[in-house]
């Protein structure tokens, strides 16, 4: 573990292991109790956790799955959508969105990025709606809550179903309220390093609606509510126990995470804000962001970010290559300039190290170490 005065030698790019050492004592007695119970499957804990999750975003309902991927699948079918129905979601987003809405059965149909934001770029919906049209899929990505306003409107006045992907965006404000209150439902995930992060695969859908939830819970347990009654043909993506235990260990500590993510946000914003050919977050005040990532642009990316993990520093690039690009839609017959935004952000973006323990003395040696790159 780094302390507050060295300078480490390498810097992570998230650092899971200061987490689970500050935890130690608590969550090793959580999931020591669930082995002596080996209460695997469904558990106590689940249900704990699931209603500590709902009370904490403010809904009714939150329902544990075994990803983030599987929860915007099961909400989507959820909604009804399904063979034969398209959804609007962006283009720069991670694969997992857009297999959801493939998974479901029904077509992907993009819009570009907000250039300045990064997220879905509300004026650009009305004109990709089509009758099939069924659902709109916005992500808040990087922590940074989408423009909700505009797409909620949109959705009000063509009949259409909103799934929030808050997968990167867990505690995130949209003008005081939280990510994963506006849509009809919304979907988290539970990946190790994102803000709330489990030690394996997790992922819960929350919603206020009584019939979509218990639909969700039907899906997520092989259609049945009583043991052998198959209600629906559903599949196995309970969310397991024991990462329901570790998760009700982390819940109390994510609002402390992400203040101290925002304090690690501002140090860049402030010590990278005169540099030249560098763009930082823009982050318009109606959002307070959770910082999952914190993206840069530069020019030669690549360049810079091979000098960086010369220099020990790792970063990431969330995402090189936007999804109508990819190899996985070419039957969509997109070209990259179709979504220019998405399709210019490709080789500028940059994700440098965050994490909530990261200290003042590692944001700045990131900062000198990137203006050296960028001389
Ligand atoms: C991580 C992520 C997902 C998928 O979550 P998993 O739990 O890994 O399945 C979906 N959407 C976005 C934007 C993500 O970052």
């Amino acid at each position: 573990m780094t302390t507050a005065t060295a300078v480490p030698t390498t810097i992570p790019f998230v650092d899971l292991k200061a987490q689970y050492r500050a935890l130690k004592p608590d969550m090793d007695e959580a999931i020591q109790s669930v082995l002596d119970r080996a209460a695997f499957i469904l558990g106590p804990e689940t249900t704990k956790f699931e209603n500590a999750f709902a009370a904490y975003i403010g809904v009714k309902h939150a329902v544990g799955v075994c990803s983030g991927t599987d929860a915007l699948e099961m909400a989507l079918r959820g909604c009804g959508i399904a063979a034969g129905d398209e959804v609007l979601t962006v283009a720069n987003t991670y694969i997992a969105t857009c297999e959801a809405i493939s998974l479901a059965g029904a077509e992907v149909r993009w819009v570009d990025c907000d250039p300045k934001t990064y997220n879905m770029d509300a004026s650009q919906l009305e004109k990709a709606i089509t009758p099939r049209t069924k659902g709109i899929m916005p992500v808040h990505l990087y922590g940074q809550p989408a423009d909700m306003d505009p797409i909620m409107a949109v959705a009000r006045k063509h009949g259409l179903r909103v799934i929030e992907d808050c997968a990167q965006s867990h505690g995130a404000l949209y003008k005081g309220r939280k990510t994963g209150t506006f849509g009809d439902a919304a979907c988290f995930s539970f990946y190790p390093g994102k803000n709330l992060g489990a030690y394996g695969d997790a992922g819960a859908v929350v919603t206020n609606d009584d019939a979509l939830a218990d639909e969700v819970r039907l899906l997520r347990n092989h259609g049945q509510r009583q043991k052998y009654i198959h209600l629906r043909v559903g599949a196995c993506h309970r969310l397991d126990n024991l990462q329901a235990a570790v998760l009700g260990v982390k819940l109390p500590h994510l609002d402390g995470w992400n203040r101290n993510r925002r304090r690690v946000a501002k140090w860049y914003d402030e010590k990278l804000k005169s540099v030249p050919n560098l763009v930082t977050p823009y982050c318009p005040d109606t959002v307070e962001a959770v910082y999952h990532l914190y993206v840069v642009q530069v020019p030669n990316r690549d360049e810079v970010q091979k000098r960086l993990e010369a220099d020990g520093i790792e970063t990431g690039i969330h995402y090189p290559i936007p999804l109508h690009e990819q190899p996985a839609y070419a039957h969509l017959g997109h070209k990259p300039e179709d979504f220019p935004a998405s399709h210019a952000l490709g080789p500028r973006i940059l994700s440098l190290p965050m994490f909530p323990e990261m200290t003042e003395e590692q944001v700045d040696r990131v900062v000198e170490r990137l203006k050296a790159a960028l001389r």
